[in-house]
């Protein structure tokens, strides 16, 4: 059904032991009794699409969500066993697993590297410990730095943690604190994301009410500044706006995502790209697991949409036309220090780049937002403070 490229695959894990407040993703805390029978239903979902799809290659698994190393480890094991059975794994793939510093148990850790998990994203985002009980997370910063370093004890070589800036509360001097604890560690990978108050969530409440000082945007961009120097320094290499790494420590996963290229997402709420339709799961866990039971809805051998119609847990498709692939194309790709191959491009499209968008890219390099270097187009410094002026360009 797919063609002979490699594909990426998202396994979805809905599961937290708490809430943080400023959390909007699919996942939900006190729903532990659902564990069981939502693997079991992950499990069919996966085993589903190796049939529909031929046990297309895989280059990439990312356990995500949610809280996976909160999941027992067991259920890990029989997932990454399932989806051995249902897809042709790559000898070399880049397994990861989400996991919250509290979670560590030796148990855990040699369970993980025996199945194949071999690349953990560990979720520290301060080492600030009041920052941390502002966020509602379960750990500490001595947590953080203990469960780093079972990993590594474990044998775990591929580490990324992730970092948050632009807080309520947060100075500069907790953020250069922090960026100065996260190199100490010298983590092959690290992301930073600057909070957004998401709408519903309590902590937008709380700043709405007054209760929470609104985030100061200006200090969180001067906070990313600092952040590019630091990691410049240490050596790492900025490869996408919000990623650093280490020599060819570069998330692989999320390198799928920027460059556009086909992923397959597995759970609640989870998000797929194949063959130009793009779809959605339905995000309630107890919906999802009863349309499992329900079954395949036929054997759709035919177009790739209704080869995702015969899963019963997605709920919207959406088909994405060239003009629109294009756009998505040069805005994520733009995300990457890499840029946009001028070549590759005229390859996946069949027509040069500069005649889709030669006047958006002439103004966009009189404003200094982007340069052409060595065949690609990428951002420039100001172009990344100023990415979403950039990319909304593309669609207009
Ligand atoms: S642990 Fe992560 S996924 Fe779970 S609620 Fe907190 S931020 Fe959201």
């Amino acid at each position: 059904m797919l063609s002979s490229e490699p594909i990426s695959l998202y396994v979805h894990i809905p599961f937290c032991e708490t809430k943080c407040p400023y959390c909007d993703f699919n996942t939900y805390a006190a729903i532990e009794p659902l564990m069981p029978s939502y693997v079991a239903a992950l499990n069919t979902e996966i085993a589903l699409w190796g049939e529909l799809l031929g046990s297309p290659k895989v280059h990439t698994i990312f356990f995500g969500g949610g809280t996976p190393s909160y999941l027992p480890s067991d259920d890990i094991r029989h997932t990454m066993k399932t989806i051995h059975a249902a897809f042709n794994v790559g000898t070399d793939a880049e397994v990861t697993l989400e996991a919250n510093p509290g979670d560590f148990t030796a148990e855990k850790l040699d369970t993980y590297l025996d199945c194949g998990i071999n690349r953990l994203s560990i979720g520290v985002q301060s080492f600030d410990d009041d920052l941390l009980k502002m966020l509602g997370r379960r750990h500490n910063a001595a947590d953080a730095v203990q469960a780093y370093r079972h990993a590594q004890d474990a044998g775990f070589h591929n580490i990324s943690i992730d970092l948050m800036y632009g807080l309520p509360y947060q100075s500069m001097g907790h953020w250069q604190n922090t960026l100065r604890q996260a190199l100490e560690l010298a983590p092959p990978h690290i992301s930073m994301y600057c909070l957004t108050l998401e709408g519903g969530t309590p902590m937008e409440r709380w700043v709405e009410q007054g209760s929470m000082p609104t985030p100061d945007a200006d200090l969180a961009a001067d906070m990313y500044i600092a952040a590019q120097n630091d990691m410049k320094a240490s050596g790492y290499r900025h490869y996408e706006i919000s990623n650093w790494a280490l020599s060819d420590k570069l998330s692989r996963h999320n390198l799928t995502y920027w460059r556009n290229e086909p992923y397959l997402g597995v759970g609640p709420g989870a998000h797929s790209y194949l063959q130009g339709c793009r779809f959605s799961a339905v995000r309630p866990p107890r919906e999802y697991i009863r349309r499992m039971r329900e079954g395949s809805k036929g054997a759709g051998n035919n177009s790739m949409p209704e080869v995702i119609c015969c899963v019963p847990v997605v709920d919207e498709i959406e088909q994405i036309d060239k003009s629109l692939e294009m756009a998505e194309t040069m805005m994520m790709g733009l995300r990457l220090d890499e840029g946009i191959s001028v070549e590759k491009f005229t390859e996946r499209f069949g027509t040069p780049l500069s005649h889709i968008y030669g006047d958006t890219l002439r103004e966009l390099e009189e404003l200094a937002l982007i340069q052409t270097r060595d065949g690609a187009i990428r951002l420039t410094h100001r172009g990344r403070m100023l990415g979403n002026e950039v990319f909304s360009r593309f669609f207009s």
